[in-house]
């Protein structure tokens, strides 16, 4: 396992959650990146027992590392659920070492999974920010918008049929008013017709303007007038 000595291949920079840690060097896998180290709290303790951080390292039942201390840079290293590195741990030398578990290129951000418990406690609650947390979130929010927009034209597409048939719907009904006035006009032609009769030449003129004028629902009662006029 080559081991990393003076020269850090890594800095704390910048990360989506605050700061984290970024390589600086291509990381071997399998290479010990950094060691997670601080105080050993012993549960058996009543004093350490009580300290409380979001740091603490359980080695197992009884030590606990305390990794808030400044010192410890790789209390840096974010969580995430699909990372590319591990934790090491050598619980009987109550050691912690954060090692590649691929390839790491320079720029890139080191990341090793916090566990169940962590996550549950701290993560869960408030949402993973991990870049593969993050890309289902991504996708997802993605996806609903594609659904929102599906059913926004869905919505759009229903009211202009509806829109449509209201339309085929009046536009049948004023052709039925119409044949009723024409039939009502055919009833009372008789009488009218007579009076017609003598302004046939009348009738024709404004039948000629009305069909330049392009009014195609006035000409047909007149026609109605009219054949009854002439038959
Ligand atoms: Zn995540």
């Amino acid at each position: 396992m080559p081991a990393i000595s003076s020269n850090k291949p890594y800095r704390v920079g910048r990360s989506r959650t605050g700061l984290g840690l970024f390589a600086t060097k291509p990381i071997k896998k399998g290479t010990k990146i950094i060691r997670y180290f601080g105080p050993l709290l012993d549960s058996k303790k009543k004093k350490d027992d009580a300290i409380e951080n979001k740091y603490l390292f359980e080695l197992n039942g009884r030590w606990t590392i305390d990794g808030s201390v400044r010192e410890n840079v790789a209390r840096y290293i974010n969580h995430a659920c699909k990372p590319n590195a591990e934790s090491d741990v050598k619980p009987r030398k109550r050691k912690v070492f954060i090692r590649a578990i691929k390839k790491i290129e320079p720029g890139e951000e080191i990341n090793y999974d916090y566990g169940t418990d962590y996550f549950k406690a701290y993560l869960k609650p408030i949402g993973c920010k991990c870049a593969a947390c993050e890309k289902k979130h991504k996708k997802k929010r993605a996806e609903a918008r594609a659904e929102r927009l599906r059913l926004k034209a869905k919505a759009e597409w229903k009211a202009q049929k509806e829109a449509e048939k209201r339309k085929a719907k009046a536009s049948k009904a004023g052709a039925k008013s119409k044949a009723e006035s024409q039939a009502k006009q055919k009833l009372n032609g008789k009488t009218n017709g007579a009076k017609l009769n003598g302004h046939s030449l009348n009738g024709h003129a404004s039948k000629i303007l009305t069909a330049r004028s392009g009014i195609s629902a006035r000409p047909r009662p007149r026609q109605g007038r009219e054949s009854r006029a002439s038959a």
